[in-house]
């Protein structure tokens, strides 16, 4: 380690307590921007963030973004010659109804064992963290161009999609870095270079022009909802992989994840079988999957010795990189008007679709990156991918085309829970992320 790493490791360790307390503080905001929620506390939350990034000498401030919230915007001019580099986060979190099975008040930062329990912990608001920490090492000033970028609407219906496409110029930059995901397990160091794509629909069977009594007419009258769990059924194979034709699937030539780490991460059951076939990561990343996220048909206590005349499901596939979600939302749903039989009346509708996202692994800034983050966690850094997709990020792309881009984050597979209850982020995460980051910022520089 050189002499200004050395320093560096110990700037961040030393801004560490405070940066934990503003953590805190932000956990404190229940920033939900789902529409049904009040929205003083997500400007409350923007606010906090500009007041905590002005007092390390960041000029932050508010951009409206047209029908949404606003994101938190600072833009550092770098030295002549130097990259520019964009830093991501988020400032939205999940909501948190108690009923999810929280043993702590989900905005109240809770510490246990080590870690920060609340929601938003880990996602994101550790991002907007280790970014706070990477800044104020710099005091503010860092030897590069920066872009601060923090979304207010990334958990839900994003408005700065359409803001990015409409001016990109704004969002120009030499290398994207995303705080918003984690690594497999505390301390030790992936880049996540590949994102599964989404694509849904809505798929409603008929069969009867009313409900009809079960006795008078089962057995000969089809009922819609039996009619659609054959139809569902036929989606995956025996071994739970998906069966629509024409989508691409190929083996992870990565970091593998673990059964007994899937099992353990998932919740699975004692003695269920996990589905899918071959190696754990693939089955995650660079394989399609499908899955059922919802029905409409009465409840068990609703259901009443009747025939249903229609049922409906949501239908829900992750497709790899490399595979067109255009291409992909026409085969699902051929797959689902094919595969009817009997005459039955069916609508499919598609519902929403993001793209897969690549990152290749033999860019400059990648590549520094990873360097970076070896020399934080002093241990070699492993490639996974992520399940979940980003949108944002393909817009990012169509902006700056040529850029790297850089996905980290704090929100550790193994104990994050983000999305659920329980919470929770290790600020050992933020720091060595925060440290990666000013190291690898620096390498930049000296360039
Ligand atoms: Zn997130």
């Amino acid at each position: 380690m050189t002499r200004s790493q050395f320093d560096m490791r110990a700037k961040v360790a030393s801004l560490m307590p405070a940066v934990v307390a503003e953590l805190k503080e932000m956990i404190a905001i229940p920033s939900v921007a789902f529409p049904a929620f009040p929205p003083e506390p997500v400007r409350a939350m923007a606010d906090r963030a500009v007041a905590a990034f002005q007092r390390y000498g960041v000029p932050a401030r508010l951009q409206e973004i047209p029908g949404g919230y606003p994101t938190v915007w600072a833009e550092i001019p770098g030295p002549a010659g130097s990259p520019t580099v964009l830093l991501y986060g988020h400032y939205d979190v999940q909501p948190a109804p108690k009923e999810q099975g929280w043993t702590t008040e989900p905005f109240v930062a809770t510490e246990r064992d080590g870690r920060i329990f609340g929601r938003g912990a880990a996602d994101d608001k550790s991002g907007i963290a280790i970014h706070l920490a990477t800044l104020a090492a710099f005091d503010g000033k860092p030897p590069v161009g920066i872009k601060l970028v923090l979304e207010g609407e990334e958990e839900t219906v994003s408005h700065l999609e359409a803001f990015v496409a409409d001016r990109p110029e704004l969002f120009h930059a030499d290398v994207m870095v995303v705080a918003d995901m984690g690594n497999l397990t505390v301390g030790e160091p992936v880049l996540s270079t590949d994102l599964r794509g989404h694509v849904k629909a809505i798929i409603e069977l008929s069969t009867l022009q009313d409900p009809i009594h079960s006795g008078l007419f089962g057995g000969a009258a089809p009922d819609a909802l039996m009619a659609l769990i054959k139809l569902l059924a036929q989606l995956t194979d025996d071994s739970g992989t998906c069966v629509i034709p024409g989508i691409s699937s190929a083996e992870w030539q990565g970091a593998e994840y673990s059964e007994e780490m899937l099992r353990a991460n998932a919740g699975v059951l004692d003695g269920v079988d996990l589905i899918g076939t071959g190696g754990i990561a693939g089955r995650l990343w660079s394989k399609p999957s499908i899955s059922v996220l919802g029905l409409d048909c009465p409840s068990v206590d609703e259901g009443g010795n009747v025939l249903q005349p229609r049922a409906r499901a949501v239908v829900a596939m992750r497709i790899p990189p490399g595979q067109d979600e255009n291409d992909a939302m026409d085969a699902l749903i051929a797959f689902l008007r094919d595969r009817v039989v009997g005459g039955v009346h069916v609508e499919v509708t598609p519902n929403k679709k993001s793209p897969a996202f690549h990152q290749g692994t033999d860019g400059a800034a990648f590549a520094a990156m990873t360097t970076a983050l070896a020399e934080s966690y002093g241990r070699d850094v492993g490639r996974v991918g992520s399940g979940g997709s980003i949108p944002l990020l393909d817009e990012l792309r169509k902006a700056s085309p040529d850029a790297d881009f850089v996905l980290i984050g704090a929100e550790d597979a193994a104990l994050a829970r983000i999305h659920g209850p329980n919470e929770s982020v290790d600020p050992g995460e933020i720091e060595h992320m925060a440290l990666a980051q000013v190291l690898f910022i620096s390498s930049l520089a000296a360039e």
